[in-house]
């Protein structure tokens, strides 16, 4: 059974990485160096490699075993009622599988992408609801990690390692999801401040963050590439009001809301990076947390898979297991080589982001991949269980 050791069994684990080599990523937004330990570096120094390292299967197992008995017998609960997994995250906090990538300087344990991945894997096998809520944490936080400055890394980052709280990455807008240059929200400068106003909609934590990451447009007549910048506001700020929950088709756990900013003043010192630089900060973003979207989608495709395996060994028809009647295995055969297959891009997109090279590339591929596959196995789980399914 799990106990809520601390993060000390996650830092245990950490600790036992001192042998493997340390790397300097330099950021392309910030020009600093930040010295990085990445378990994943180990088999990749030496190679492409398949192996996971000794702490990632470790954290594998930990992740896996969270699920096993934490997420998936509560599951049901918070699908049926929306009711947001709080103990559940808290209990996830405490053991490490919150806030992965925080540097170790500011309290984290400085974990790579590709360890990341591992983790959101095995937690969206329990429930993908509860994993998006976890994993919207690491969204707002990674354009801090990419470009907050040392005061804005150490008050924001630093809070969520010492207490489970949520925060939450603030883009899409009533008219702009897909098309992140047709932002409407405006930051005006006045003093030493800025003046928010706009709407963002389906912020994942929008109604649970203690601090959002807002991108809004400070130059409307310049280019995407120069027109917006990214800010960091703390829900408390007079004049940012939560919308009401959604209610998702799925990942109902999970709190989606839209956010209206009316004259929300926001210091100075919490823009992130430039003026301007916010469109490249948020795209820049999605380089580490789309391997992690991908990953828990692969972690979605498994469970059907796993699901839909077990129920076809055990429902027979005409005589035979269902498993037998090809339609059925061609069905077991796609969710496979899907899951499989989408791995693989999870993997090698945060190896490259973790060596410090450029994977927006594979990162995009990945989450495509990935989320196509998810949708396809779930709907072939549903085909499979057909009649099973409307008792659930
Ligand atoms: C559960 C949930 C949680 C979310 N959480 C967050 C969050 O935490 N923070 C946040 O900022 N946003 C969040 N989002 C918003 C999400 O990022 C957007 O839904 C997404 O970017 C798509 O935008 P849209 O919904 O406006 O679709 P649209 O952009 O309107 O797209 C509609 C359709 O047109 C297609 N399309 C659009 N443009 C093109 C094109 N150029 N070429 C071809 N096809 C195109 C799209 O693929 C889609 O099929 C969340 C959404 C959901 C559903």
């Amino acid at each position: 059974m799990l106990t809520n050791t601390g993060a000390s069994l996650a830092r245990h684990i950490v600790r036992q990485r001192s042998a493997l080599p340390n790397i300097y990523v330099k950021s392309n937004l910030s020009g600093e160096y930040t010295q990085k330990s990445y378990s994943s570096t180990s088999s990749s120094f030496s190679g492409y490699g398949f192996a996971l390292s000794e702490e990632q299967k470790e954290f594998q197992m930990l992740a896996r075993k969270f699920a096993e008995e934490v997420i998936i017998p509560a599951a049901p609960h918070h699908d049926k009622t929306g009711e947001y997994p709080t103990e559940i995250i808290k209990q996830a906090w405490s053991l490490g599988l919150v806030n992965t990538h925080i540097p170790q300087q500011y309290g984290g344990l400085g974990l790579g992408v590709l360890d990341g991945a591992i983790i959101s894997e095995e937690l969206s096998f329990g429930c993908s609801g509860i994993q998006t809520a976890i994993e919207a944490n690491g969204l707002a936080e990674a354009p801090v990690i990419l470009a907050g400055n040392e005061a804005q890394k150490k008050k924001y980052l630093g809070r969520m390692t010492e207490e489970p709280l949520m925060a939450a990455y603030g883009v899409t807008e009533p008219g702009a999801g897909s098309d992140v240059a047709g932002l409407a929200t405006r930051a005006v400068k006045k003093g030493d401040s800025w003046v928010i106003n706009g709407q963002k909609m389906w912020i994942t934590n929008g109604g649970k963050a203690n601090w959002y990451f807002v991108l809004a447009k400070t130059d409307p007549e310049a280019a995407a590439g120069k027109a917006f910048t990214g800010f960091i506001v703390d829900a408390n700020t007079p004049g940012l009001t939560p919308g009401r929950k959604e209610i998702n088709m799925g990942q109902r756990a999970s709190d989606t809301r839209g956010i209206t900013f009316e004259d929300v003043v926001v210091p100075d010192e919490n823009r992130l990076g430039d003026v301007g630089q916010g469109f490249k900060i948020a795209m820049g973003a999605f380089d580490t947390t789309r391997p992690l979207v991908a990953a828990a989608a692969t972690g979605l495709g498994k469970r059907a898979l796993e699901e839909a395996t077990k129920y076809s060994l055990e429902r027979k028809t005409m005589g035979h297991a269902i498993i037998k009647h090809q339609a059925v295995a061609f069905m077991l055969a796609d969710m496979a080589m899907g899951v499989e297959a989408s791995r693989l891009l999870v993997h090698k997109s945060s190896w490259l982001r973790d060596r410090g090279e450029k994977n927006t590339y594979l990162a995009s591929m990945a989450k495509a991949m990935a989320s196509e596959m998810a949708n396809r196995a779930a709907a072939d789980c549903v085909q499979i269980f057909r009649r099973k399914w409307i008792q659930h």
